[in-house]
């Protein structure tokens, strides 16, 4: 048993999340938290809507709202986005409370104390027309690099490199056209190439993480250059040093802030226990979180700040980059066991775009399905280490030959026979050979899927769950114990059945870090009372230090089942099941597609 901390991606506070989203690292995470928590070890999951930058603040603009009312607006989208799916965080919070503020300034004084943080004088670029600053992502022009004509201020999406809006070549404003002027204006720089041995040593012992993502890293490495962590912007966290702490026009860029989003959310969460000092037990280098892992789960565009400036930010912190430098008042904090990343979802063949229309979110999917039937999906047949298509036809066959017609068929025939002869769970006779191997089968999943789970191979652990369902839906065949109707062949048909509902009780649970609605709803058919799959809940909560409200989510996951095959006890009364699962009609695949298109 250990303390695992699962820090999952943020999502940014300007939209609804769409199922690409959710797929890439909001569904993963808590599969693995769950089977982590029913496994005995001492999870914290954390994460919040990322609201700072420049997006959100021309957003805003174009909206005729303030960037906080935006934010405001989103963050409640989204926390609802995330309960419906059942996502069990710790906390899910926000990068505008108080605490979260704090945590950064925290973070860049003492970085800046230990020498990692310098001044520069760059070239920035402001609308002649308006006089006010132009974000980078909003100018755009010719890569330097690669000719692409279509190029960011801040990168290439053709080459993938990242750039200054400077090297552009014939540089224009994408909000009205006009050319950018450039102009000198001061800002911080976090001094990377400061990093790159320590770095380089930690990546060096890194075990079991996905190749494409440690080479990904490593490559990073060769070429590191100070990066800028301020901006010319009025929305973000003020910079914490004298003479900048009162500028209103220059903020900490929102990158930097959120990925120390992982811990503030981690003290909050602590602070909110009434225990403040309990987030050390993941975090802290010394002492108490010294054995503790951390798992970071995200979208392969986000590894560059999981896999080299997080780290960079924590060894500053400590004390560990080639300055030196003494730790701040957090103490010395642990780098990233693991950074998790899948690939991308696409759909029906397109990259998602909510612009383009080429999107599902994920209110409007739960609306019409179950959130069950979309984890079983991503789990399935997400994008866990290549590029994925969601297709309807996909979903709707997955949802209907292996979640209705296997897994909810096995449930639905064994509790209903049972139910139906038996009114209760029936008494095992003397096991056959064959009720002994399916029984073996079942119990030697939780080593199986337990352990794929654990090394993020969700896919291959999925499949051995379903395989246990399988086994057992080909005993049922071949025990048939519909036909043991016979006087004396009951004792019989009482031990097939008492064997046949004790695996639908271990696959529930080997299922349940998936499918843990339906999970709670088998357990229930089986007779079980009580909390089987527990649940997030959304909490309007108060800023701990005088902000305005806000919602979180949080949850007590310390109920539920474990990861261990529980004996069933024979006499347990059985009503007649209701279907776990809905059947999807053919003409779903139409009617969405022309929704699509619409
Ligand atoms: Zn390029």
């Amino acid at each position: 048993m250990s303390h695992v901390l699962a820090a999952v991606a943020w999502p940014y506070a300007n939209g609804p999340r769409h199922i690409g989203h959710v797929s890439g690292f909001g569904v993963p995470s808590d599969v693995f938290s769950r089977y982590m928590r029913m496994a005995g070890h001492d999870v914290l999951m954390v994460s919040g809507t990322d609201e700072h930058g420049t997006p959100i603040q021309v957003q805003a603009d174009a909206d005729g709202v303030t960037p906080r009312e935006l934010a405001d607006r989103y963050n409640r989208v989204i926390v609802e986005d995330l309960h419906g799916l059942g996502l069990t965080y710790d906390l899910f919070t926000r990068t505008t409370t108080r605490n979260h503020y704090a945590v950064v300034q925290e973070l860049f004084t003492v970085l800046s104390r230990n020498g990692y943080i310098v001044a520069r004088t760059t070239l920035g670029a402001i609308s002649p027309s308006t006089g006010r600053t132009l974000p980078d992502r909003y100018i755009e022009g010719t890569c330097p690099i690669c000719g692409y004509e279509s190029a960011r201020g801040d990168q290439c999406d053709n080459c993938g490199n990242q750039l200054d809006p400077e090297q552009l070549i014939n540089p224009r404003s994408k909000i009205n056209g006009e050319t950018p002027e450039f102009v000198e204006t001061e800002h911080f720089f976090l001094d990377l190439p400061a990093f790159a041995e320590a770095i380089g040593r930690w990546l060096d012992q890194r075990e079991n993480w996905r190749p494409n993502v440690l080479k990904f890293s490593r490559n990073l490495l060769d070429d590191l250059q100070p990066r800028a962590i301020t901006r010319d912007l009025e929305w973000g966290v003020p910079i914490p040093l004298d003479g900048w702490r009162d500028r209103t026009d220059k903020r900490i860029y929102v990158w930097f802030d959120a990925v120390i989003g992982y811990l503030s959310a981690s003290i909050e969460w602590a602070r909110r226990t009434g225990d403040p000092e309990a987030w050390r037990q993941w975090w802290s280098a010394d002492g108490l979180g010294k054995d503790a892992q951390s798992y970071y789960f995200m979208g392969k565009d986000n590894i560059v700040f999981h896999s080299v400036i997080w780290p960079a930010l924590l060894l500053g912190y400590s004390g560990e980059g080639d300055k030196g430098g003494e730790p701040g008042d957090l103490g010395r904090l642990n780098l990233p066991t693991e950074v998790v990343s899948s690939e991308y979802l696409t759909m029906e063949g397109k990259k998602f775009s909510s612009s383009r229309r080429v999107v599902i979110y994920v209110r409007d999917f739960l609306e019409r399905y179950d959130a069950d039937a979309l984890r079983y999906f991503i789990a399935a047949a997400g994008p866990e280490s290549t590029d994925t298509d969601f297709t309807w036809s996909e979903f709707v066959r997955r949802n209907n030959d292996e979640l209705v017609a296997g897994w909810g068929n096995l449930v639905n025939r064994s509790v209903s026979m049972a139910a139906k002869n038996f009114g209760a769970i029936p008494e095992a006779g003397e096991l056959t050979p064959a009720d002994e191997a399916l029984l073996a089968v079942a119990k030697a999943g939780f080593g199986t899927v337990g352990e794929l789970i654990g090394k993020h191979r969700q896919k291959a652990a999925i499949g051995e769950a379903m395989k246990v369902v399988a086994e057992a839906n080909k005993y049922l065949s071949e025990q048939a114990p519909w036909k043991l109707k016979a006087e004396e062949d009951k004792p019989r048909q009482a031990t097939v059945l008492h064997v046949a509902l004790q695996v639908v009780s271990d696959a529930n649970t080997l299922l349940t870090p998936f499918l843990p609605h339906s999970a709670q709803k088998v357990f229930e058919l089986l007779g079980g009372q009580g909390v089987h799959a527990p649940m997030p809940e959304i909490v309007e909560v108060d800023d701990l230090d005088g902000g305005p409200s806000y919602p979180v989510l949080m949850g007590d996951y310390s109920v539920g089942a474990r990861w261990e095959s529980v004996p069933l006890v024979a006499g347990t009364p059985l009503a007649a099941p209701k279907p776990v699962f809905r059947k999807l009609e053919p003409s779903v695949v139409d009617e969405e597609l022309a929704r699509l298109e619409s």
